[in-house]
């Protein structure tokens, strides 16, 4: 992090800008908007400037900046086109020791502006540290359609209930209170502008939480477990639920194939704790089952993220078998399996009209395994994506050729697919563990068999030396 974002308390404190433009107005504006007590130096003032001057809601002094302007500050901002001035009026501010902001330069800057959604009292401050103003703008803008309008008002309305809860129910009571309140028919009713019907819904709720509060022994009730599927790496693929719940855990479980930026996601103060092994041992297993069930017992709510989806190659199935036995509440929240991740992200279409009828998820695991029908496998117009298949590739190609498939079948090998570093290699079933082993593959990555692995590579895409993909420009694409 470049900067720390805070969030100054300006409310009658004096702030200084310099300039009298176009820009400074724009400053000028959000420092009255949070309150702080402005001046404005500048030889000459803006038409638009002059009315607000005039009624006093800011003090003008018409001239040249000169140190002593700031004397008084305790915040300074230069919206000057001349660089002397502007670097007049940091050196002065640095000098006493004020947070000072000079606008598109953040070299003289102690501090930057933000792009900021207003939903006050919830306001959202969005920055690249200066380094992309453009892409800043464009998250302000999804942002902005992303926030209810009214989630000002809901934060209001729950503002001024939080002290009749704390009143009312006992401190760990209280989360899971507001968490109901957030997710529930109080919130619906406040966003959708019927402030009696959520008073209504409020008082409903706090009535019987503490109801329930009451009744319970004292100790913590029983908490839940959130098998929630992490995706396949790229944060942008987790659900809406996802979020949601990861955002409201007291304990994180996870392993390696979640990576940080998903981490990240979860609730600053959730508590994260590796449990190793990809592939599971066994006694990783039991030790994730024993955490699952202890910390769940002592009323804390457990996310259990996965890389994936839960349900495929995932143990989920045994996970909630050990939850049910213990009677623990759960909740599992699909993701995004890594053969579709991959296959997007490559631009396979797993199935296609005239390529593929059907997708076939395999363990590249169990080579052995009686079960597996290589002959089914083997066939045309269909697709197979091999899960943790790479480190047995040779294995892997020697059974499907023996089993009928030809040497010019078309494979493809997608790495760390949705991550910076993905890489996709195309190949046939004869060519592809030569590929693999001079590229050097590793975990994890997924192989895809099937004539669509040739689709997009042959038909509309370039794959360049870092192994990106794209579209070609000779007018191939049919
Ligand atoms: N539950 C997971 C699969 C876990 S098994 C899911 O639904 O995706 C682990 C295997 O998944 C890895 O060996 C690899 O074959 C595959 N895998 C997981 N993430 C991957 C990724 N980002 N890129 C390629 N393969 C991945």
């Amino acid at each position: 992090m470049d900067h720390l974002p805070v969030f100054l308390q300006l409310r009658a404190r004096p702030a200084v800008v310099v300039g009298g433009g176009q820009v400074a107005a724009r400053k000028i504006d959000l420092l009255l908007r949070s309150g702080a007590r402005v001046t404005v130096i500048a030889p000459e003032l803006l038409e638009e400037l002059r009315k607000p001057a005039a009624e006093g809601l800011f003090r003008y002094i018409p001239a040249s900046f000169d140190d002593s302007h700031l004397d008084e500050a305790e915040l300074a901002v230069a919206a000057t086109d001349l660089r002397e001035v502007n670097l007049a009026v940091s050196e002065a501010a640095r000098r006493r020791r004020i947070p000072v902001n000079v606008v598109d330069d953040p070299q003289l800057s102690t501090f930057i502006f933000p792009a900021i959604i207003d939903r006050s009292p919830i306001v959202v401050a969005v920055s690249s540290g200066g380094q992309a103003p453009v892409l800043t703008r464009r998250l302000r803008e999804q942002l902005e359609a992303l926030l209810p309008a009214r989630l000002g008002n809901l934060a209001r309305f729950m503002g001024e209930r939080r002290k009749a809860v704390q009143i009312a129910l006992r401190r760990a009571a209280r989360r899971p209170f507001w968490e109901r309140i957030v997710a529930g028919l109080t919130t619906s009713r406040v966003l959708a502008g019927d402030e009696p019907g959520a008073r209504q819904a409020f008082d409903r709720e706090l009535y019987t939480s503490q109801l329930t509060d009451s009744a319970a022994t004292g100790g913590s009730g029983l908490g839940e477990v959130y098998l929630i599927g992490a995706g396949p790496g790229d944060p942008d693929l987790l659900t809406l639920r996802a979020l949601q719940l990861l955002q409201q855990v007291d304990i994180v479980l996870y392993d390696r194939l979640v990576p940080d930026a998903v981490l990240d996601r979860a609730r600053r103060d959730a508590h994260r704790i590796f449990v190793g092994k990809e592939t599971g041992e066994q006694s990783v297993q039991e030790r994730i089952n024993e955490l699952l069930v202890r910390y769940a017992q002592q009323g804390l709510r457990v996310a259990r993220l996965k890389g994936g989806d839960p349900f495929v190659f995932g143990r989920g199935g045994e996970e909630i078998e050990v939850l049910t036995a213990h009677s623990i509440p759960y909740v599992v929240v699909p993701g995004i399996t890594a053969a579709l991740g991959a296959a997007s992200a490559a631009s396979i279409p797993l199935t296609h009209r005239n390529l593929s009828q059907s997708v076939t998820f395999v363990t590249g695991h169990v080579l052995d395994d009686e079960t597996l029908d290589w002959r089914h496998l083997a066939g045309p117009n269909r697709t197979v994506v091999f899960y943790m298949g790479v480190g047995h590739l040779p294995q892997i190609v020697a059974k499907l050729r023996g089993a009928g498939a030809p040497g010019t079948h078309p494979v493809a090998i997608i790495e760390r697919a949705t991550l910076p570093e993905q890489r996709v290699l195309r190949g046939t079933l004869e060519t592809i563990a030569g590929l693999a082993h001079s590229a050097s593959v590793a975990p994890p990555a997924l192989l895809i068999v099937g004539e669509v692995t040739a689709f997009a590579s042959a038909d509309s895409l370039i794959e360049t030396a870092s192994g990106a993909l794209l579209p070609r420009t000779d007018g191939a694409i049919a």
